[in-house]
């Protein structure tokens, strides 16, 4: 399968190829044509799956197809729970679209950053990726006008839900013309959610690429028995031992984020942190430098784990386990992605034991304990 045989004109397919896309994968090859057939979709898919282009793809050849007759207000709108899902997908938007015979223009606002400065950029925005409480305030300014929304993309939905911005997310439903095209992606499907039934009323076509205990497949887990005291010391023994030059470490508090980068940081580590507490452009340079491989560590809370997409992550360290299995495996598949392999590796004191178990026992998966007792970590 080729992605020309997916309908796509040669201005978008010379960019695709630029992005060394070389073949269309299982998600893009069910979504691309339906979604250029004007239909809803409801895909069932995480990030690594390549969902991203599965709709930015078809969304800019229909542009494409578009071009002599288009008025320029805002066409399509993508929902997204994050501002790094925001940004990223705003670069996606920009490579794909590079060629198109008219540009089309397109915007990433999200909040953190000031308004105005939003604002001033949104004069004959055709795509919008937003995430909704700053979409809200920007309709509140009357800076944006969602009545000729023509198709809605709503990203990572269940994470949406998990963030609670159903609220904002059904303020803003009321706003959109009620005829559009949908598409809807989550990780999980939650029949009950408000925002996945108004899609299902739709009847979109429903799409799912690879169960989540099949995407871990690529992943090596292990897991160390460890005291809470020795800790940051195996830690510390992990990165040097296994010669890790990109790691993400997760953990569960702002607190702990900061402490342990700076313990990190002492000990000739370059570390950086990613959380909910710094300001936007740090969160943007911390992730910008780490994935140039300018910092080798990056601490983050669940903030980062969904969504950001780090092209062959090769480690993943939870320094603390996440309280639901569903974000371990959203952590672990940071790395392994796209068709690449990782190690995701957690550090567990004797009070995660049993929680540990229970996530082994949702993924259904036995994870290698190893016992971090006889390693000799005095001296890191
Ligand atoms: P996503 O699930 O959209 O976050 O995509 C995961 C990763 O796969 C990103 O780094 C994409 O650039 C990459 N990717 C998506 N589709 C393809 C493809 N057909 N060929 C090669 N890489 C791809």
């Amino acid at each position: 399968m080729t992605f020309s045989s997916l309908g796509l004109s040669e201005s978008i397919l010379k960019a695709v190829t630029e992005q060394q896309y070389t073949e269309p994968y299982p998600i893009q090859i069910q979504a691309i044509p339906v979604i250029l057939e004007g239909q809803s979709v409801l895909g069932i898919a995480q990030t690594g799956s390549g969902k991203t282009a599965s709709f930015v793809l078809p969304i800019l050849e229909l542009f494409q197809r578009k071009k002599s007759t288009r008025n320029l207000h805002l066409k399509v709108l993508i929902l997204v729970p994050t501002r790094e899902l925001a940004v990223q997908i705003g670069d996606v938007i920009a490579g794909f679209s590079k060629y198109l015979t008219i540009p089309v223009k397109h915007n990433a606002v999200f909040g953190g950053v000031t308004l105005n400065q939003q604002m001033m950029t949104l004069k004959n925005t055709e795509i919008l990726v937003a995430t909704p409480g700053r979409l809200l305030e920007l309709v509140s300014t009357q800076s944006v006008n969602l009545s000729k929304i023509e198709v809605l993309v709503l990203d990572e939905a269940d994470k949406m839900l998990d963030l609670n911005f159903q609220e904002e997310v059904n303020q803003l439903f009321a706003l959109l013309p009620a005829k559009r095209q949908n598409i809807l992606f989550s990780a999980t499907l939650d029949t009950e959610s408000k925002l996945i039934q108004e899609v299902l009323l739709c009847n979109p076509i429903r799409i799912e690429v690879e169960a989540e205990e099949k995407s871990t497949d690529l992943i090596k887990q292990t897991a160390y028995r460890v005291s809470p005291e020795k800790k940051g010391p195996l830690l510390r023994y992990l990165i040097k031992n296994k010669e890790m030059q990109q790691v993400l470490i997760f953990v569960s508090s702002v607190r702990t984020a900061d402490n342990l980068t700076d313990k990190l940081k002492k000990n000739g580590i370059e570390a950086m942190a990613i959380h909910s507490k710094k300001s936007q452009s740090a969160r943007t340079e911390a992730l910008n430098r780490f994935k140039k491989g300018k910092t080798n560590v990056l601490v983050a809370t669940d903030l980062a784990s969904r969504g950001i997409d780090i092209q062959f992550l090769p480690f993943v360290i939870n320094y603390e386990l996440p309280r639901s299995p569903k974000d371990y495996v959203h952590r672990i598949g940071r790395t392994g992605r796209a068709e690449a392999s990782g190690e995701a590796i957690s550090l567990i004191i004797p009070e995660d034991e049993h929680h540990f178990k229970t996530i082994q026992k949702k993924m259904g998966k036995i994870i290698q304990m190893i016992d971090s007792e006889g390693f000799v970590l005095s001296d890191l």
